[in-house]
């Protein structure tokens, strides 16, 4: 699949100055939920309500969603207050009374996107309408499935496509409920530009804490909008309780938040964004330059080990060069985790470098 202009021409019709706000509660719990939560969204900047009626849920035995019933107060609400709405469909049948009940967005769920059986089979179910979907990244951090969900649609003939980022799952907790990797859904754009590009804060945080933070970031990297998950009562909602905002907080920060432009046509802008571009460029050459010098001494080491049989690896000499390497990233403002994740990665170079000279 090219990257196809019409990826986004769905997002471009709705003529909004800002980006796309989804807001709602995590799950539909009750009619008169869903209805309060949509006027209280009403006048905000939010144009689409969310609610999951099926829950997929990690464990079972947590509330597993109301089902079909939530589609008709999904419904209402869009009639009472004008907000498109949306919902998570994971297979054919949900599908198929999703558009029974006009839904107007339909959202692929994390749990989903790594089962490219189900992503047929929703994107066979879809064949011949023009609803837009938002696929949200798998919970693994694996770049092709998620890619990989968008080509099924696309070449479903489903081509009013999104993607969302709703962070991956990790082993050891982090701050995070799910870790963001933000490399990995610029890759997805670097790949397809025109595919818009959804931040899911909520479930990236599992905390209302850092949701605000977390919303301004995504605008810094010019996400194209924003799913915040919203309910009049968080601490008591049905699922997600500690990830939840009011709409009266999400109306705030939308209030608070910097919304950047994508670029600026001034004179001035263009000038010093090319003057700090070139020594950028001028930078990233020099550090290539500096890693190929290093490469060779690294190169000149293994000859001399070879010659006289000492072995490739020697931690205590690398955990010198490591320590040294964090307090003099530390006096330059560089984190801990920079200087090891550079640092790890010369090094495996430099120890493959003398596994070749060594072994031929
Ligand atoms: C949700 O949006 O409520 C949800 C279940 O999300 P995810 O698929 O990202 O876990
Ligand atoms: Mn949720």
């Amino acid at each position: 699949m090219e990257n196809k202009k019409e990826l986004r021409t769905w997002l471009d019709n709705f003529g909004l100055e800002h980006p796309l706000v989804i807001a709602g509660p995590c799950s539909a719990e009750t009619e008169e939920q869903v209805l309060k939560i949509a006027h209280q969204l009403k006048d905000s900047d939010a144009t689409v309500l969310r609610a999951g009626i099926w829950k997929p849920r990690t464990r079972p035995g947590n509330f597993e969603g109301v089902g079909a019933l939530g589609l008709k107060w999904l419904q209402k609400a869009k009639e009472e207050t004008g907000m498109l709405i949306t919902t998570e469909v994971a297979n054919a049948n949900h599908v198929d009374l999703a558009l029974e009940h006009d839904v107007d967005i339909l959202w692929i769920g994390a749990r989903t996107t790594v089962s490219p059986f189900i992503v047929q089979e929703i994107a066979d179910a879809l064949e011949g309408t023009d609803k837009p979907v938002l696929i949200k990244n798998p919970v693994n951090p694996d770049l092709s499935l998620w890619l990989g969900a968008v080509e099924r649609f696309y070449t479903a003939g489903i081509k009013n496509l999104g993607v969302i980022h709703r962070g991956f799952s990790t082993y050891e907790k982090t701050r995070y409920r799910n870790n963001p990797e933000w490399q990995l859904p610029i890759d997805l754009q670097n790949r397809f530009p025109d595919l818009p590009l959804i931040l899911d804060p909520s479930h990236i945080a599992g905390r209302r804490d850092i949701i605000f933070d977390l919303c301004q970031t995504g605008l810094d990297l010019n996400y194209d909008g924003l799913m915040v998950e919203t309910h009049f009562d968080p601490d008591n909602a049905w699922s997600d309780a500690a990830q939840q905002i009011t709409p009266s907080t999400l109306i705030q920060f939308m209030d608070d938040l910097k919304i950047r432009k994508e670029t600026d046509a001034t004179a001035e802008f263009r000038n010093r964004i090319n003057t700090l571009r070139t020594q950028i460029d001028v930078i990233d050459h020099q550090l290539i330059e500096m890693m190929g010098k290093r490469m060779t001494v690294a190169d000149d080491i293994g000859t001399l080990k070879k010659e006289h049989n000492v072995a490739v690896l020697q931690t205590k000499r690398w955990n010198e060069i490591l320590g040294k390497m964090i307090l003099q990233g530390e006096e330059k403002n560089l984190s801990e985790e920079f200087i090891l994740r550079v640092f790890k990665a010369i090094h495996q170079e430099s120890i493959n470098h003398q596994e070749e000279i060594i072994n031929h």
